[in-house]
């Protein structure tokens, strides 16, 4: 993903070459150079199946000393034979996630893209809701939103739709199965249209029939949590203090041990992506980054609820500068 950020150039084998001066250089096989002729004419490109060789015995022939690669990225069967390459710069270090820090910040194409595909995400869903009803099961609630989001102009669901039905609502990332829909049944939907290559992502809670005093109990708190989330999603604001503004609340009435994930992540070309909101997560928000907020409680053989939006943080005092939701579907307990 971090050389199609840089590029623009998606492929399943690509890398490119930084000089700490001068300009890029592409690297990617045959199957891609048609593809990289016509997105990316002004950087350099080289056609070789190997890329990461190419692009170091490059960099060795135009001066470098010292080649970082990017870690968390690379196997340990790559960086042997990076290790071994006869012609190379002579140091090789670890990069960090530098471009992950850079695309965590995002322009205003960038949101453009990510707000469409929420519009999408919220058109689909809405437009699946008379099949929430008793005997439907959760994988035709699934199916159907998926192909909702294509049929409105997504490229592809940006992840796997989850529809959890009943006690499934307590598995976070329940796969959707042939439980058919009961009345009194919280019902967890997840899903996100990816468009442009951009990614959205929402989840909504509603019940099958009247909410029983437990349900919506747990309901408003997720609510509550969500809210403070949103309002704590502010530039500079520590992520793990993000985080607590919303688990302090679901603790505090005695479902700590019932959310177990942390609080949401960034969202861009992937669907997870940095910053990453948890309680043990170092660093802070920054403006113009794109993150979710979903908190959730999972009650083990009762069920669950979780709401989740798709935010940009952005700079400004008040309501001027809270987190501006791209997911706008309402957040009130839908009963069906
Ligand atoms: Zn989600
Ligand atoms: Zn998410």
């Amino acid at each position: 993903m971090n050389v199609r950020y840089l590029t623009g150039l998606a492929s399943s084998n690509a890398a490119v070459l930084l000089p700490a001066d001068g300009p890029a250089v592409l690297a990617t096989d045959s199957r891609y150079s048609g593809t990289a002729a016509t997105l990316c004419p002004d950087i350099e490109t080289v056609i070789e199946r190997g890329v990461e060789a190419v692009l170091a015995r490059l960099a060795a022939e135009r001066g470098s000393r010292t080649l970082a690669f990017e870690a968390h990225e690379m196997t340990v069967e790559r960086h042997d034979d990076l290790s071994r390459l006869d012609e190379r710069p002579r140091w090789l270090v670890p990069l960090g996630r530098v471009v992950e820090e850079l695309r965590a910040v995002k322009d205003d194409d960038e949101i453009r893209l990510i707000e469409r595909a929420c519009e999408v995400t919220g058109e689909a869903f809405t437009s699946v809701l008379h099949l929430l009803r008793p005997l439907t099961t959760e994988r035709e609630v699934a199916v159907a939103i998926e192909r909702a989001m294509v049929d409105l102009g997504a490229e592809a669901p940006a992840f796997d739709t989850i529809v959890a039905a009943g006690p499934n609502g307590a598995i976070p990332h329940h796969t959707p199965g042939n439980r058919p829909i009961a009345s009194g049944d919280l019902v967890t939907i997840d899903c996100g249209a990816r468009l442009g290559g951009y990614h959205a992502d929402m989840t909504r809670t509603v019940t099958v029939g009247e909410p029983a005093s437990w349900q919506r109990e747990i309901y408003e708190l997720v609510a509550r949590a969500q809210a403070a989330g949103v309002v704590a999603a502010t530039p500079g604001a520590k992520l793990a203090d993000v985080d607590a503004s919303a688990r302090d609340l679901i603790e505090g009435a005695g479902h700590g041990g019932h959310f177990g994930h942390g609080l949401g992540h960034g969202v861009g070309l992937e669907i997870h992506e940095a910053p990453s909101i948890g309680q043990d997560k170092p660093g802070t928000l920054t403006e113009r980054a794109a993150i979710t907020i979903e908190p959730g409680i999972y009650v083990p053989g009762a069920g669950g609820v979780r709401i989740e939006d798709t935010l940009v943080v952005r700079a400004g005092n008040g309501a001027a500068g809270e987190a501006r939701s791209l997911t706008t579907v309402t957040r009130e307990l839908l009963v069906l």
